[in-house]
């Protein structure tokens, strides 16, 4: 009787998992933008700026417009302080959002030695609350710089500072206005932003 031989054969499969993490950093939480009008500001700027920051943040609301505190008003020089708008704004935040006010009136803050110097925005890093105003714009194009001031403002409360690229959103106004030469954030603001769970859509 011939020996016979068997022979097996084990097949193992093996089933690996990919467990490496993505490549798309997610925010530790996710923040809510609420965007809060002073009277004032149109609905159509109010609506302009809405849209322009929801391609870049998804978290995103819109606030019934208020009146400006009479508190942060400064008879001096018929404005309003940007400092004291961000703590009413802050005071009104709850918690897990930031707001961003937006106003027509002028404001100024406490600047380079200047104790009343006016601003077109003014936002803490990090901060829950910021303000944009439209007083110092230049006549055309409102609605593009108040979308440029108020997520340069945002990017401050995210935590970004001032950034030395030309072309970025966060560039140092410098006491003038350069929003048309700012035409997105740069690659290391971006970076950085979306580590905080922006998106950054371009149009
Ligand atoms: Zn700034
Ligand atoms: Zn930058």
């Amino acid at each position: 009787m011939p020996y016979k031989t068997v022979c097996i054969l084990l097949i193992f499969f093996c089933f690996c998992v990919n467990k490496k993490h993505s490549t798309t950093p997610v925010a530790e939480t996710t923040i809510v933008i609420d965007l809060q009008p002073f009277v004032g500001i149109t609905a159509a700027q109010v609506d302009y700026v809405f849209a322009g920051l929801k391609k870049n943040y998804p978290f995103i609301s819109i606030n019934k417009p208020i009146a400006l505190p009479t508190t942060a008003y400064y008879a001096a020089r018929n404005r309003y302080r940007a400092d004291s708008l961000i703590n009413f704004l802050r005071s009104r935040t709850e918690a897990g959002h930031k707001t961003i006010g937006l106003t027509n009136k002028d404001i100024s803050t406490t600047k380079a030695g200047v104790a009343d110097w006016g601003v077109m925005g003014l936002g803490f890093c990090p901060g829950n609350a910021c303000i944009a105003s439209t007083y110092r714009f230049t006549k055309k194009e409102i609605n593009g710089q108040l979308f440029k001031v108020a997520i340069h403002e945002l990017g401050h409360t995210f935590g970004l500072p001032h950034c030395p690229v030309k072309y970025c959103f966060m560039r140092d106004a410098e006491g003038g206005n350069p929003t048309n030469e700012e035409k997105e954030f740069c690659t290391k603001c971006k970076f950085f932003l979306v580590s905080k769970g922006w998106v950054l859509t371009k149009d």
